[in-house]
């Protein structure tokens, strides 16, 4: 029986992409994206402006057609499974269990909305059957816990969604893994991820891996007696503990906010003190030199109180960029405060060569370019090694006879 994919979302924007397949009675729907985009966000009808993909069984009242929908999410980045909180059907959504963990523990902390979604786990690289589907995920390496690449199988055709993916990162083996198996086999249709090919390549100069971080972390807490305070995104649980273990390594103390510790003690990973019950701002300004101090934009005010100067290392926190205008309100606060402004992030997703190099081992029959802004410059990349390259328009179909 004939499979049509359809694109829903995230063509030519970062994140927001949605794609199903739809085979007979079933409906695969891969990851549930919206955009950052607060004007759209305050606008009450998301549906009707087509802020959330075209599923009106989904995101509207109406009832459900004969089409039984599964959801997968890639992982817990909100431009891939931010509409969960806006689902208006009880929904089947899998996610990996790494994924799975730590999305219970954001909704503990109501750092996510509740959803009406039935949320399953799907082990990695454990085929599960979906109607004549098969869905077969795969751990990858991106700056986030539990991110997967999903393969999918209708008995004669291979579909690849890559996920969101870096291949230079602490778990490069990962994805080398991913990459090696599905050289073994023919792929109709790959879905590439593109982020990096988004922006100005002067400002991938200064690109930093997750091991350069650490790397560089560990220097700065050498090269100074002041107090160090650090910005990671919570979500990235992998880096927090090699902050702790670097933190160690200097001979610095980390100190947790409440809802990281939490996070970290439901993902069995905690280690260090706990900001207000194991140790005040009081003991931290005595000895400043001792300590490395977790604080998120949330708590920055927090922050006037040391009266002294001290480090501040943004790492990939919120804000998450200077599109964002609470990125100058850090700056100008930081400025009051002496503290030193210091951004040592690392980012999730693959060099532009390392997509294309990607891509071309795949070698799939079709490749997308998508969640990206130039997806034509990387179309141009991909047809150069030569790929055969669509780049589908929204809601646009492809059918596999
Ligand atoms: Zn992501």
């Amino acid at each position: 029986m004939q499979t049509t994919v359809q694109f829903l979302n995230g063509l030519d924007t970062i994140g927001g992409n949605v794609v199903s397949f739809v085979n007979g009675t079933t409906r695969l729907v891969m990851d549930l994206g919206i955009n950052f985009n607060p004007e759209q966000q305050a606008n009450a009808d998301g549906y009707a402006i087509g802020y959330f993909p075209k599923l009106p069984t989904l995101f509207t009242d109406q009832q459900a057609d004969e089409l039984k929908t599964f959801v997968f999410i890639s992982h817990l980045h909100i431009d891939h499974m931010g509409a969960l909180s806006y689902l208006k059907q009880n929904t089947l959504v899998y996610m990996s269990q790494a994924s799975y963990d730590l999305y219970q523990v954001l909704l503990t902390l109501g750092w996510e909305k509740p959803t009406v979604a039935n949320i399953k786990v799907l082990e990695s690289e454990v085929a599960m059957s979906f109607g004549p589907f098969t869905v077969t995920g795969y751990v990858t390496d991106h700056d986030i816990q539990g991110a997967m690449m999903f393969k999918i199988s209708d008995g004669t055709h291979l579909f690849v969604h890559s996920g969101d993916v870096r291949w230079d990162g602490d778990q490069a083996d990962l994805v080398t893994h991913w990459v090696h198996a599905l050289q073994n086999e023919t792929v109709d249709l790959l879905l590439m991820e593109g982020t990096e090919f988004s922006f100005p390549k002067s400002q991938n100069l200064q690109r930093n891996t997750e091991m350069q971080l650490q790397q560089q972390f560990q220097q700065k807490m050498l090269q100074t007696d002041q107090l160090i305070v650090i910005n990671p995104y919570e979500r990235n649980v992998r880096r927090l503990v090699a902050l702790y273990n670097s933190a160690q390594a200097a001979g610095r103390q980390m100190v947790w906010e409440p809802e990281y510790a939490q996070i970290l003690k439901k993902l069995d990973s905690f280690a260090g003190l706990v900001l207000g019950s194991d140790i005040s701002w009081q003991m931290i300004k005595e000895t400043p030199q001792r300590f490395v101090v977790q604080n998120r934009f949330h708590n920055l005010a927090q922050l006037s109180q040391l009266r002294a100067p001290f480090i501040y290392l943004h790492m990939n926190g919120e804000p998450l960029g200077r599109y964002d205008e609470r990125f100058s309100q850090m700056e100008h606060f930081l400025q009051e405060q002496q503290g030193t402004l210091i951004e040592l992030g690392a980012s999730g997703h693959a060099t532009r060569t390392d997509l294309t190099k990607i891509a071309h081992l795949v070698n799939a029959k079709v490749t997308v370019p998508w969640h990206t802004f130039k997806s034509s410059l990387m179309a141009d990349q991909l047809r150069k090694v030569g790929l055969t390259v669509k780049q589908p328009e929204k809601n646009e179909t492809l059918n596999f006879e």
